[in-house]
């Protein structure tokens, strides 16, 4: 089984100390690639490093999360537009919308998000998409590059019914996450997984982030990474009532088209 993992932070300082061990324990387990995800101006540089280290293996994202709009200057989207001439960077974002904590002010969050939308629409570079409790206003900045921009992945998917067909309707892809895994806020996303078909849905851990909570025996500290992608696979593929070997098959063949990633060696 080759899983490929289209969310992983790790840049995140919880992975200072060992990760080069996490990436070996991610192929372990039958983790053959990840996408690092770069969600700030300070990371995305170093999520480009990361990828240039092992090639072949690691790509990334170059982008600012929504949390951190207030970051993005005009000298911020000239750093953004650097990164994206690297190869290694496969997708712009992560960005989007995020009313759940408003961390940034929504004018700046708006104005950052359209600011990536106009680097991906004249690099044709896909998206990397992060919406949480802003779907309309997110539809609508959306809605004003139609027919400019290339594939979109709505990653880390926790939304509802009528929000996951909006997505599906405009042909978009769908990241599913360890939330699935949530008995206490992500119980709908068990009945809503099956309606996503095989070749609009990718699978990623957000790590270190989302710890899937079925994981047994549960580890003693809360850091979420990559090698869990297995265990989220399983879950994902039980819920769809298909073989867990079809639900990764289909996804690593998905998330290869849709970033244009090369086969693993
Ligand atoms: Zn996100």
């Amino acid at each position: 089984m080759q899983l490929i993992d289209i969310g992983a932070n790790l840049t995140h300082d919880s992975f200072d100390h060992d990760r080069d061990a996490v990436l070996q324990r991610a192929r372990d387990a039958g983790v053959v690639q990840m996408v690092v995800t770069g969600a700030s101006r300070e990371h995305s540089p170093q999520a480009l490093a990361l990828a240039r280290a092992h090639p072949g293996e690691l790509f990334a994202t170059a982008g600012v999360h929504p949390h951190h709009a207030t970051e993005y200057t005009a000298e911020c989207d000239s750093e953004m537009r650097e990164l994206h001439a690297h190869p290694e960077v496969v997708a712009v974002g992560e960005c989007g919308l995020d009313y759940f904590r408003d961390f940034s002010p929504r004018p700046a969050q708006r104005k950052a998000f359209e600011r990536q939308l106009e680097i991906a629409a004249e690099t044709g570079k896909p998206l990397f998409l992060h919406q949480r409790d802003a779907h309309v206003d997110f539809m609508a900045v959306m809605k004003a590059f139609d027919g400019r921009l290339g594939p979109a992945v709505v990653h880390c998917f926790t939304g509802t019914r009528a929000e996951l067909f909006d997505y599906l309707d405009r042909d978009w892809h769908v990241g599913i996450t360890g939330w699935l895994c949530d008995e206490r806020r992500g119980q709908h996303l068990r009945e809503l997984v099956k309606h996503i078909p095989a070749d609009r849905l990718m699978i990623e851990t957000d790590a270190p982030y989302l710890l899937p909570r079925t994981v047994k025996p549960a580890p003693s500290h809360r850091r979420n990474e990559p090698m869990y992608l297995a265990h989220i696979v399983e879950e994902l593929a039980r819920d769809r009532g298909e073989d867990v070997a079809v639900t990764a098959a289909n996804a690593t063949a998905t998330t290869r088209a849709f970033f244009g990633l090369p086969a693993s060696s």
